[in-house]
């Protein structure tokens, strides 16, 4: 039976993976806040002393310092978070033989042009947080422990905070917003990451002469793109049609530019992600973001 360490797994990520690791085998479950090992990434030797204690065959990492603008002033933590306590889960996995699943982001690339960004383009990022997740991603690649990275993008769930929940509040207490219409990418259910997660260790498992081959960072995002000023307007009008009253006066929701809306971390105008790599190598197929998105507000409205 296939033994399966998931750290991070209260997270959005985390979450959804207890319920698709579930049937693949016994899922060793943890969070920062866990006694009967260290899961905490702050402490990056207590984690590699939990890899090798529970040796598992695959390792799941849905932990990360995921606040973006606060990372700006605060890039110890971000870095021991994103980056070293990757380098040590992974040079862990690599002693005992596990894979390792990680979880990056398209804050790797400065957003430049238009065109959907490749697993081969050069990554370059804005932020502390970006540069914090590429260093993570090297590290991981340093050490030889086969391993599989999703980049992803816009991550939302039905559980916890996302923008959606957000601006349906913000709608019903305001008659007007302003949201930012120059960054482009793809809202991205946990859910859809969570199965394609599962998909590809039951690949990389039943056929383990691939799992050389398959090793790598892929790019994995739902299908099509929006703005987050397109977003909004598709969530207010699947909220109107699921019966929802809200406040904000359509001709009073603004399309702002980043510009406009200084934020701590500077953020890619162009997220959008080229997934083909992981649909050829894995046999997929990535649904549009609306459809993931009516299963969230189905979900919560
Ligand atoms: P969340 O912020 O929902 O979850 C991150 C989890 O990591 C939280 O449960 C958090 O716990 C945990 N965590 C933070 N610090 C520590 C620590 N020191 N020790 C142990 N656990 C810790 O993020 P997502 O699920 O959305 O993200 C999953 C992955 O996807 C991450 O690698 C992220 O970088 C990547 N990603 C996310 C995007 C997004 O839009 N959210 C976009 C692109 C990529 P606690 O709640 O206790 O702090």
């Amino acid at each position: 039976r296939m033994k399966i360490l998931l750290l991070g797994k209260n997270g959005q990520v985390g979450w959804e993976l207890q319920r698709s690791l579930a049937p693949l085998g016994d899922v060793v479950a943890l969070d920062r806040h866990s006694t009967d090992y260290c899961a905490d990434l702050l402490n990056p030797t207590g984690l590699a002393q939990t890899v090798l204690s529970v040796r598992p065959d695959v390792i799941v990492n849905a932990a990360a310092y995921t606040a973006v603008d606060k990372a700006e002033s605060d890039s110890a933590n971000a870095h021991t978070i994103n980056a070293v306590a990757p380098e040590y889960i992974a040079q862990a996995a690599m002693q005992i033989g596990a894979l390792l699943v990680h979880y990056s982001t398209d804050y790797v690339f400065n957003g430049s042009g238009t065109q959907p960004w490749a697993e081969t383009d050069i990554p370059a990022p804005l932020s502390v947080y970006g540069a914090s997740k590429l260093a993570g991603e090297q590290a991981i690649a340093a050490s030889g422990a086969r391993h599989l990275i999703f980049r992803t993008s816009w991550v939302y769930a039905a559980r916890g905070g996302n923008f959606a929940k957000t601006m349906l509040r913000l709608a019903q207490e305001r008659e007007a917003l302003s949201v930012i219409n120059d960054q482009i990418g793809a809202p991205t259910g946990a859910d859809l990451l969570a199965d394609v997660t599962a998909h590809a260790i039951t690949r990389l498992s039943t056929s383990p002469e691939l799992a050389g081959e398959l090793t790598g960072i892929y790019h994995l995002a739902a299908a099509g793109e929006t703005s987050w000023h397109r977003y909004a307007q598709h969530v207010f009008s699947r909220a109107r049609a699921h019966g929802v009253t809200l406040k904000l006066d359509d001709a009073q929701l603004k399309a702002i530019a980043s510009a406009d809306y200084p934020t701590a971390a500077q953020r890619p105008l162009n997220s959008r992600l080229e997934c083909s790599k992981l649909k050829l190598c894995f046999d997929l197929q990535l649904p549009h973001w609306q459809q993931g998105v009516e299963h969230m507000l189905t979900e919560i409205l």
